[in-house]
């Protein structure tokens, strides 16, 4: 039996992660599950699960976890700190699945413990790649990738042997403006970025896949995590989302993982490995499928994929600050403050405005994302609409 503990259970990927471990209570124990303040629902697994914690991120909603969770035996506990001590829980495997930098200090301490902890959370990934996969190595943690593309290159390539490789492919599905024009792109609003043609996913994510600063962050997570240059990781959009990712040797041979769109797949990959473990998916009909598509994407519409190769390339706090500009126009776009255009826009302008030196620890790691964000948020008011 497995212990179990998830960070950021209340979520997408959170929700994805417990319909696995409950389909099989034999398997897992939960320890601990965290959310920012959904009460009912956090409440609720931990009940269905019967954990051990429950930690709510935002300590003003610690009294109605209480209340919830009266007579359960269940212990509650609240604030950020209360995250990172569910995260040291010492679980044979964490999730971490907390949108955003809010997920880094969490991320840190679970590797620091060591176990397995598994990577869907992509933004500390980018903001501190390096501090990560260096607590890796010195705990002992097992990473595994969560994420559907990384986990599909992690399914077909063989980290001990780099010189076989030629090249990593990530597919983006291209998101819901792949055909839409620029003009068009002008006046989209929260509800329809939201709207992932193939993944139902938090709203985050969803508009990052729709700018593709998704596909962005995703590029700097695959170059933190596998060992081939920068250069050799390209993007190809594949609006069907059946083959996840592909990796390209250089004797000619092509390895790609497919599979249907829904992150239970990936996960169960992770919670299940070295094994496998069955899922309620169907298995894909190729025949009803017909037909993979890919083409090259669109640098003049998608900006952020530009964007986040410069900063991958620059190196430094460059993805730190490229991430945390893209969290504030992302939450300002979705309060309908700017325009779908501009999330781009005041991340480049952030971009162009801040260059501090390289941060080497987590505190610096902290203050360039504090400082982009604040910056950040300045562009916002000067756009406004
Ligand atoms: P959601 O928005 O659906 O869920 C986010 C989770 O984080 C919730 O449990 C939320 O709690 C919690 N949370 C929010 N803010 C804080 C905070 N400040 N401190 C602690 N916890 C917090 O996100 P997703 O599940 O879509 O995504 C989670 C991560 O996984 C992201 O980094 C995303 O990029 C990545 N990812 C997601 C995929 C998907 O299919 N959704 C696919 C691949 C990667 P509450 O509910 O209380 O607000």
């Amino acid at each position: 039996m497995k212990t179990v503990t998830i960070l950021g259970a209340t979520g997408s990927v959170g929700t994805s992660t417990l319909d696995l471990i409950e389909r099989a209570p034999e398997d897992f124990r939960v320890v601990a599950l965290t959310a920012n303040c959904d009460v009912a629902r956090l409440a609720a697994a931990a009940i269905r699960t019967r954990a051990e914690l429950a930690v709510v991120a935002d300590e003003a909603c610690l009294p109605a976890l209480r209340d919830a969770l009266r007579g359960t035996g269940i212990r509650a506990s609240g604030g950020a700190k209360a995250v990172e001590t569910a995260a040291e829980s010492g679980a044979d495997w964490t999730m971490g699945a907390i949108v955003g930098c809010a997920g880094l200090g969490p991320t840190m301490r679970a590797v620091a413990t060591g176990g397995t902890v598994v990577l869907a959370n992509k933004e500390p990934l980018v903001s501190a790649g390096d501090l990560i996969l260096a607590a890796a190595k010195a705990s002992g943690a097992t990473l595994l990738p969560a994420d559907s593309e990384h986990n599909a290159i992690f399914q077909c390539l063989d980290a001990a042997r780099p010189e076989g490789i030629r090249r990593i492919i990530l597919t983006a599905s291209g998101g819901p403006f792949r055909t839409w024009s620029l003009e068009r792109m002008r006046d989209v609003t929260p509800a329809q970025a939201v709207a992932h043609p193939n993944w139902s996913m938090g709203a985050k994510i969803s508009v990052d896949s729709a700018t593709l600063m998704n596909k962005g962050l995703e590029l700097i997570e695959a170059a933190r995590l596998f060992p081939v240059p920068h250069a050799a990781i390209e993007i190809v959009v594949h609006p069907q989302s059946v083959v996840h990712s592909l990796v390209d040797h250089i004797d000619g041979s092509m390895l790609a993982q497919l599979g249907p769109s829904d992150m239970r797949v990936p996960i169960a990959h992770c919670l299940a490995y070295p094994e496998r473990m069955a899922t309620p998916m169907q298995p894909l009909d190729l025949v009803a499928i017909g037909r993979l598509d890919f083409e090259t994407p669109d640098p003049i519409r998608f900006p952020a994929l530009r964007l986040a190769r410069e900063a991958l390339d620059a190196g430094g706090a460059r993805p730190a600050i490229l991430n945390a500009a893209n969290e504030v126009a992302v939450a300002a776009f979705l309060a309908n403050r700017i325009g779908f255009l501009e999330i781009a826009a005041i991340v480049a302008d952030t971009l162009d405005r801040y260059d501090p030196p390289a941060p080497a620890t987590l505190d610096d790691v902290l203050a360039v994302d504090a400082e982009a964000r604040r910056q950040a948020t300045e562009r916002v008011k000067d756009r406004v609409v």
